[in-house]
């Protein structure tokens, strides 16, 4: 007798297995994948590399909230290749030293005073909670040059955690050089060059120094300022045979200023607590303005989310919204509207 292949589409020789025995195996293999997929928790984001901007004290009504963008023109054409969230919301403590330890660690986390020994022993603080970089360096094994912090001359930097389970030994690499906004990016694009980290946080401080001033028009230069640099820093990762086309940008504030005057912050004013989130990347939907309400607390587990590492501790959830790979969780029915919640039976 002849013998068919399986590719001829007929079953009716004995040396094939039936048909529905082949489907059944390429269902199995199909869910196999899926779950596997699952487990590795990233279904396949194209995103390697993430890069965090803070502008420290940009109001919402001079940055994305203006409808004119009159100050943050850069910003907002990159806005219409990536989303926005509105609202996005500093939740709790409008105010920086509190604030930025919040969006490292995703988290309210308290802040702690020390002798950093990093700093010949001079007083400073560190975070209760692991951050972004502990988690990240931890749960990807990634060196400290791989995961830098780039700011101005403080003196002696902000510190993440001192958490037995991560700690010093998973901190980022903090480069902390020049006064000007200028002068940090003149850094940030030597340390990107050299080091190509594939976490990197740039704080950008003279907004806020200006707003303090009472000077509007340095403040609003300044926010120009870091509108350019931004935009530099997207111009740069697009020309990057490294990071073109596989990074992420997030662009965040800690705080914004009280409605009704620019000169300080630190209430729970609407102009306080409103601050933006602007995302762009392989991973991130083309000109979302996403309304579903945020904080400054959601952007750390949304960088895990990306990058593949686990945010335990955090308290923020991530913005599965804003993602394009995404397309399981939309088919996830929304517990709302999952019916009533099982009764509860008295013993
Ligand atoms: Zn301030
Ligand atoms: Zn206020």
């Amino acid at each position: 007798m002849m013998y068919m292949t399986s590719s001829s589409g007929h079953s009716g020789s004995h040396a094939d297995p039936p048909h529905h025995l082949i489907h059944l195996a390429s269902i199995l293999a199909a869910a196999i994948l899926v779950l596997t997929l699952l487990a590795a928790g990233s279904l396949a984001y194209e995103t390697e590399h993430v890069m965090l901007v803070i502008v420290d004290g940009l109001r919402y009504t001079e940055g994305l909230g203006d409808s004119n963008h009159t100050y943050v023109p850069k910003m907002h054409r990159l806005s219409e290749q990536g989303a926005i969230v509105e609202p996005f919301v500093n939740d709790r403590h409008t105010n920086t030293m509190r604030a930025v330890p919040a969006i490292w660690c995703g988290g309210w986390t308290e802040v702690i005073t020390f002798k950093d020994r990093h700093c010949g022993g001079s007083e400073n603080i560190h975070c209760e909670m692991p951050t972004v970089f502990e988690y990240y360096r931890k749960g990807l094994d990634r060196e400290r040059t791989d995961c830098i912090y780039v700011l101005g001359d403080v003196g002696c930097p902000w510190k993440a955690s001192l958490s037995p389970a991560f700690g010093p030994d998973f901190w980022p690499l903090y480069h902390s050089v020049g006064v000007t906004d200028m002068d940090v990016w003149a850094q940030a694009t030597d340390i990107l060059e050299t080091f190509h980290p594939s976490l990197f946080l740039l704080y950008l401080s003279r907004v806020d120094h200006f707003g303090h001033s009472g000077s509007w028009s340095y403040y609003t230069r300044s926010i120009e300022l870091a509108d350019s640099i931004v935009g530099m820093l997207w111009d740069f990762i697009e020309s990057d045979s490294v990071y073109a086309g596989k990074t992420t940008m997030f662009v965040t504030n800690d705080h914004g200023r009280h409605t009704d005057d620019f000169t300080g912050h630190d209430c729970d004013c609407e102009g306080c607590r409103t601050v933006q989130l602007l995302a762009v990347g392989p991973d991130i939907r083309q000109g979302l303005v996403s309304n579903t309400p945020r904080t400054i607390c959601d952007i750390t587990p949304t960088i895990g989310e990306l990058l593949g590492f686990s945010t335990e501790m955090a308290t923020g959830a991530v913005m599965y919204e804003l993602l394009i790979g995404d397309a399981l969780q939309d088919s996830i029915i929304d517990p709302i509207d999952a019916g009533d919640p099982p009764t509860l039976i008295e013993p």
